[in-house]
Formats: C-alpha cells, sequence, structure tokens
C-alpha cells in the first residue's frame, strides 16, 4: 500500500495517464475523478458504476488519503480551523470561514516558509518541507466532507485563498497541480477569479503562473519602498520593488480579475506613516490594484506591534479619498486561537521538534 498512488493529488492530465495505462478509456477517469472530488468517495469498492476489475486495480495500487486532522477547532463566528498532520512531527492549517456571500477555505502550501519575513511567525519557524498536491487538495476535500452541502445543495465552501502557511510560488509543481484540481469541473470547479493565490513576490513563478494557470493574485507588498521592503520581506533582496511591480503588470494582462490585491501588514512605527501612505498610492495607481491592509497579529519575541486603529484608518483614508479600493482586513475566530500556526507551534512543541512558539496571523476576512 505505501507506494500507491494518492488520487488526490493527480490533475485530470495524469489521472488520465493513469487510467490509460491499465486500458481504461478517459471517460473513466473523469468518472473517477468525480467519485473522489464531487463525492468526496474515499473507498474503491464504493464507486459502483466502475468496473469490479478496474475498482481492485485501484484498490492495489491507489488511494484517497487526506493529511490526518490532529485538531478541529470551532469559533462562535463559524470560523473553523483543522490542524493537520504532515509527518515528521509538521502540522499545518487550514482555516475555513463563512461570510454571507461566500465561504473562504485558506489553504498551507509549505510546513513552515523560507522567505523568513520580519512579521511573520511562520517564517520564523524556518522552513520544514513542500506539502504535495495531494496534501493542498486534501486541504479541500476534508473541508467540503466536514461542511456539507448549503441548504441549496452548492458547495459551501465557494473560494479558496492560498494564505495559510507556506510561500505557494517557491513549491511551483504542487500549487499548480492543486490549483488544476481545484478549477477542474469534474473535481471542484471553482472559477479562476475565486482562487486566489498569495506571494511574497516570486517573480519568475508570477510569470509562470500567468501562463499555467492565472487565477487570482494577491501580493504581500508591506513596502512602499526598497530599503523598508528589504527589511520586512527578504525576498526583496532577490526580487526587488520594480520588478514585482512590473511582474504584477505582465501579470494582469491574463488576470481573471483586472486588479492585484495588495497586502500590507500595518506595523506601529514602521511602515504605517502617511508618508508609506502616499508612496504606496504611487505604486497603486501604476498597477491597477485594491489595498488590503491587515493589523499586524503580534506574537511573543515578534518585537512589533500593530498600528493603532486610528493611524490603520487615517493610512486608509489616504488611499480611498485617491480613489483606491482599500479594505481593513477583520480578526476572526479569535476564541478559538485562530491564530495559523499556533496549534502547529503546540504539536511540534510536544514532539519536541521545535522549540520556537509558532503564533501567526489571525483568521481573518479576506478581501479579494
Ligand atoms: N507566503 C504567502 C502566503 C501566506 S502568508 C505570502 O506571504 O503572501 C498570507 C498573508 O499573511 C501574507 O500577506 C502575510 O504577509 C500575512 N501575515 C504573515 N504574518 C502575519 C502577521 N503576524 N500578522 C498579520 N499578517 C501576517
Ligand atoms: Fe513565508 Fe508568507 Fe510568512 Fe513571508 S509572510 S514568511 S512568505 S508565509
Amino acid at each position: 500500500m505505501s507506494e500507491s498512488v494518492n488520487l488526490l493529488g493527480l490533475d485530470a492530465p495524469a489521472l488520465a495517464g493513469l487510467c490509460a495505462g491499465w486500458g481504461e478509456k478517459p471517460f473513466r477517469a473523469r468518472q473517477l475523478m468525480r467519485w473522489v472530488h464531487q463525492r468526496g468517495e474515499a473507498e474503491f469498492p464504493a464507486m459502483t458504476d466502475l468496473a469490479r476489475s478496474f475498482r481492485e486495480r485501484l484498490g492495489s495500487h491507489a488511494r484517497v488519503q487526506a493529511p490526518e486532522v490532529l485538531r478541529d477547532h470551532r469559533s462562535a463566528d463559524g470560523t473553523r480551523k483543522w490542524l493537520l498532520d504532515v509527518g515528521a512531527g509538521n502540522a499545518v492549517e487550514a482555516v475555513f470561514i463563512p461570510e454571507a456571500q461566500r465561504g473562504t477555505l485558506c489553504v498551507s502550501t509549505q510546513a513552515g516558509c523560507a522567505v523568513n519575513c520580519l512579521f511573520c511567525a511562520t517564517g520564523k519557524q524556518g522552513f520544514s518541507r513542500n506539502l504535495d498536491a495531494a496534501e493542498i487538495v486534501g486541504q479541500l476535500w476534508l473541508a467540503n466532507k466536514a461542511l456539507g452541502a448549503a441548504p441549496g445543495g452548492e458547495r459551501v465552501v465557494s473560494n479558496v485563498v492560498f494564505m495559510g502557511m507556506g510561500e505557494p510560488l517557491q513549491n511551483y509543481a504542487a500549487t499548480l497541480a492543486a490549483l488544476r484540481i481545484m478549477l477542474d469541473d469534474n473535481a471542484y470547479g471553482l472559477s479562476r477569479r475565486r482562487v486566489t493565490v498569495s506571494t511574497s513576490g516570486v517573480v519568475p513563478m508570477i510569470d509562470r503562473l500567468r501562463d499555467d494557470c492565472p487565477v487570482a493574485l494577491a501580493v504581500s507588498l508591506h513596502a512602499p519602498d526598497d530599503a523598508l521592503r528589504d527589511e520586512l520581506v527578504p525576498l526583496n533582496r532577490k526580487y526587488p520593488l520594480a520588478e514585482l511591480l512590473a511582474a504584477c503588470e505582465r501579470y494582469l494582462a491574463r488576470a481573471p480579475r483586472d486588479f492585484i490585491t495588495f497586502e500590507y501588514v500595518m506595523l506601529d512605527g514602521v511602515n504605517d506613516s502617511d508618508a508609506h501612505a502616499r508612496a504606496l498610492l504611487a505604486i497603486a495607481r501604476r498597477v491597477p490594484s485594491k489595498i488590503n491592509l491587515i493589523p499586524f497579529n503580534p506574537f511573543p519575541h515578534a518585537g512589533l506591534r500593530r498600528s493603532p486603529d486610528e493611524r490603520v484608518r487615517r493610512f486608509g483614508s489616504v488611499l480611498l479619498e485617491a480613489g483606491i479600493v482599500t479594505t481593513v482586513r477583520r480578526t476572526r475566530g479569535d476564541d478559538i486561537d485562530a491564530a495559523c500556526g499556533q496549534l502547529a507551534g503546540e504539536v511540534r512543541d510536544r514532539t519536541r521538534l521545535a522549540e520556537r512558539d509558532a503564533r501567526r496571523i489571525p483568521l481573518v476576512e479576506v478581501r479579494t
């Protein structure tokens, strides 16, 4: 069984290839995809409209296996968070955020992260490993099963954001396969505008994503000039702002929306002055964009503070008054310690694999 292939990570061509190798027609692969992703079926014997020989072959060579749920938390505001085991003492989180008009699932792509942004506890953990496509898609598979269907029969998860732990564009192959599965009509059928990849700015991979699978793009900007961004997002030293913004402009030619979402974490006394707001405004005038201000979520030894509410408002008004769509991300799920990464930290500590506290971002309302 250990050599079996996990079907959760196979996109349509890969699944068709697997089935073709067994002499099965292409439509059988599509049928299988629907069983796995649309009906959430993990047991091959239950896939009754597939030939018995096919089911037996699947039973000996394939499996449908999502990451194991270590904890399942529900918040009073409806937010739900799953802590998932991804092996060797590593855990990641997936978070579901219900809103009136949609339900957003926030997925992780890596255990830890190598980018090491100054304000991010996941970065402070260091990089452990990339998730594979099955582990990324498995988060959506699990959420759909756990949440069931809405009263109208439609799926509860209407949007997916790649904003959990990890830098998706530093785990490109798995992220791309996962995106293709999420968009596939025989799987989850999400439209490109309802799936958002968030990146700290891996410029060459922004171009590849535009060519391979242009979904909605969020870029973690956090600073309007290179000197400051070099400090906050160390990847900026490799791909400075001018290159990043040029990549954003190139992306827009194919993007499913006509804007990029710029994320900007609000750090007291660091990046939150009116002068910073005006510099950010100049960027937003150049690149069609919406700005999402994220009040910093503190964690132990971060050495940083969240900007006061009034400062966030003032900062936002500089942008709003100039006609830039600006939103402030709302914290959700506080009562279940929805700070992503926190529980992962507890598990790591318990297994003595990491000493550092891993508190990170709050559960948030994501406006894209
Ligand atoms: N690595 C990707 C996606 C995951 S992080 C990226 O950086 O875009 C998702 C968002 O959470 C990013 O905008 C990130 O900057 C933000 N974030 C990280 N740590 C945070 C903190 N302590 N408080 C508020 N937002 C944080
Ligand atoms: Fe990695 Fe994103 Fe955290 Fe930066 S903010 S360390 S890129 S997860």
